[in-house]
Order: C-alpha cells, then sequence, then structure tokens
C-alpha cells in the first residue's frame, strides 16, 4: 500500500494560492507586496478576496461565486 494518494484541498485553497502567486501587484500604483497575501472571507455563497497594498492603501478585491464553475 504505497499508492500517495493527494489529498484533495478545497477549491477556495486552490485559487487563494493561486491569487497569492501571481496578483499581489498593485494596480493603482504598481508596488509589488511579494510577501503579502490575500484576506478570504466567506459570505454565503462567495467567496471575497481581498488586498490591501502597503504602499498606497488601494484594496483590491475579487469576488467568486461558489458552486458554480
Ligand atoms: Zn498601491
Amino acid at each position: 500500500m504505497s499508492q500517495n494518494r493527494d489529498h484533495e484541498r478545497s477549491p477556495f485553497e486552490k485559487l487563494k494560492h493561486h491569487y497569492e502567486e501571481t496578483d499581489l501587484e498593485c494596480h493603482e500604483c504598481g508596488y509589488d507586496d511579494t510577501e503579502g497575501e490575500w484576506q478570504t472571507q466567506t459570505t454565503g455563497d462567495t467567496v471575497e478576496y481581498r488586498h490591501v497594498c502597503p504602499s498606497c492603501g488601494a484594496i483590491q478585491r475579487r469576488t467568486l461565486s461558489v458552486g458554480e464553475e
């Protein structure tokens, strides 16, 4: 029994990870917040991601619907 079964990750985690890797650059001032992270908030059927730029304070938001592919 040496089958390495991948633990199934939630879509939220995957997306959060994706955002953390790809999009922490501020759209306002161009600051690349390499050490920052998206904050997630789940409300009902949606997940909201927020990132506040430490340089200019601009807030970037992403909203995802859960349950839709
Ligand atoms: Zn900024």
